[in-house]
């Protein structure tokens, strides 16, 4: 089994995990000089209902990535507002623990190539072939290339190329493989229903900040600073995360300690944040421009199906951002280890998995699907840790807090150690 993943986000490195543990050969590739995309600048786990969508995937047998991320958290168990029991990882060092995991696998990692063409042949991709020339040959694909940017996206739709983590001017933007393979994809809408939506954080240099702040943060992992009425600016509307799109969030700084200060606000302007006691030195670290914009995100979904299955191309299959409106990197992982066992999967010839709707993973990958298929659902987000989707598992009584309960309930639907075997 020859398994191809192009794009090193947590989608991709999380389908390369269980493509490898599944005894497939496989080769990620990632167009950038880094694995983990924008979970480069992320950070926060296990908030609300991730915690049971993680625990749901421990229990399943696929929990290897977030046992390696909950031994690189800097804080664990920490409430900030409309969030309780998160987690945060190092930004640091959870990127090179999962490169290190995934090269000792026997991953095979290609950085610095940018897949741009796909050769399809009775509806099924035959190979793939990056900007320098190389040609990979697989027997299956996966597309987890994200869906932020390329520059032109971030200009058009939002406020300018922000310089965030991706790097575009760099390693050249990304292309969707789904796309070279001339399907037609969707794109999601913010609420007013203009084009794509915006990154909902910003990251300042810690040690730019007051000494207070950073011993706040170093300690309990969150500050939060009250604005004066005159320096709230409310971004709430363009955010991708809606799960942040909380009138707390515009009404005070919210900083979580990743390393950097992980400022959740899409953007705020440098010049009033100098005018704030304990910000007067401060700098941006991701975004460059936070002072203007963030990246722009949720173009170029792939239509797919609840096994994960690219529609149109039997040989591909895609995860994380890819897979719909699914924003985090807990959406990203769980679908990525999907995505990478059906593949392995569907080269046996064995009949793919559709996770049961009585999980929240489950339900959440059908739930997504569904709402795709409606303009308003286009217009929203979901994620286990927020707005629509943890207000749908709650109805549907998926948000679990005890693990002993959720493995009672893998169990009963048959897929304890499911993705062990
Ligand atoms: C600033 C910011 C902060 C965030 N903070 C959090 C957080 O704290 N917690 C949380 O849960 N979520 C957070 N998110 C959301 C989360 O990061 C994403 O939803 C999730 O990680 C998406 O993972 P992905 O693998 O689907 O896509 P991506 O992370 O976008 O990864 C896609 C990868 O594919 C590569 N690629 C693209 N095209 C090609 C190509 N043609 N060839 C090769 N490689 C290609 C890209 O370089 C990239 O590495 C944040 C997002 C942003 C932007």
């Amino acid at each position: 089994m020859n398994i191809i993943i192009t794009g090193g986000g947590w989608a991709g490195c999380s389908a390369a995990y269980m493509a490898r543990k599944q005894g497939a050969n496989v080769i990620l590739i990632e167009r950038t000089d880094l694995l983990l995309g924008t979970g480069l600048v992320g950070g926060i786990m296990r908030n609300n209902g991730r915690y049971t969508a993680t625990e749901e995937m421990i229990a399943m047998g696929g929990g290897d990535i977030f046992k390696i991320i909950d031994e690189n958290c800097r804080h664990t168990n920490i409430n900030f507002p409309g969030h309780a029991h998160a987690s945060l990882y190092d930004i640091a060092k959870t990127p090179v623990a999962i490169t290190n995991y995934l090269k000792k696998i026997g991953v095979e990692i290609k950085l610095q190539e940018r897949v741009v063409r796909a050769q399809v042949e009775d509806g099924a991709i035959k190979s793939i072939q990056t900007s320098s020339g190389e040609v990979y040959a697989g027997d299956a694909f996966i597309d987890t290339t994200g869906t932020a940017g390329p520059m032109n996206n971030c200009s058009k739709y939002g406020n300018g190329c922000a310089m965030c983590v991706l790097r575009c001017p760099s390693f050249g933007g990304r292309v969707s493989l789904t796309g070279v393979c001339g399907i037609t994809e969707k794109t999601g809408k913010k609420a007013d229903d203009s084009i794509g939506a915006m990154s909902g954080s910003c990251k300042l240099y810690k040690e730019s900040l007051a000494p207070e702040i950073i011993e706040t943060l170093n300690t309990t992992g969150v500050a939060v600073i009250p604005l004066p009425e005159e320096f709230v600016e409310n971004h709430l509307s363009v955010k991708a995360c809606q799960q942040y799109a909380l009138k707390e969030f515009a009404e005070n700084i919210i900083l979580l300690d990743t390393g950097h200060a992980k400022l959740m606000t899409p953007y705020y302007s440098i010049e009033k944040l100098h005018k704030i006691p304990g910000f007067e030195n401060a700098r941006y670290e991701d975004p460059y421009a936070g002072g203007k914009g963030n990246s722009m995100r949720y173009f170029d979904m792939s239509p797919r199906t609840n096994a994960l299955q690219v529609k149109g191309i039997k040989n591909l299959f895609c995860a994380g951002e890819k897979a719909g409106l699914l924003v985090g990197h807990t959406e990203a992982i769980v679908t990525g280890v999907l995505a990478g066992f059906n593949c392995t999967r569907f080269l046996r010839k064995e009949p793919l998995l559709e996770l049961s709707r009585k999980t929240a993973i489950g339900e959440a990958i059908a739930y997504v699907n569904e709402e795709m298929e409606k303009q308003e659902g286009l217009g929203k987000k979901y994620t286990f840790s927020g707005s629509v989707l943890f207000e749908h598992m709650k109805k549907l009584g998926l948000y679990e807090n005890d693990v002993n309960k959720i493995e009672e309930k893998i169990k009963q639907e048959g897929l304890f150690n499911i993705f062990a075997s």
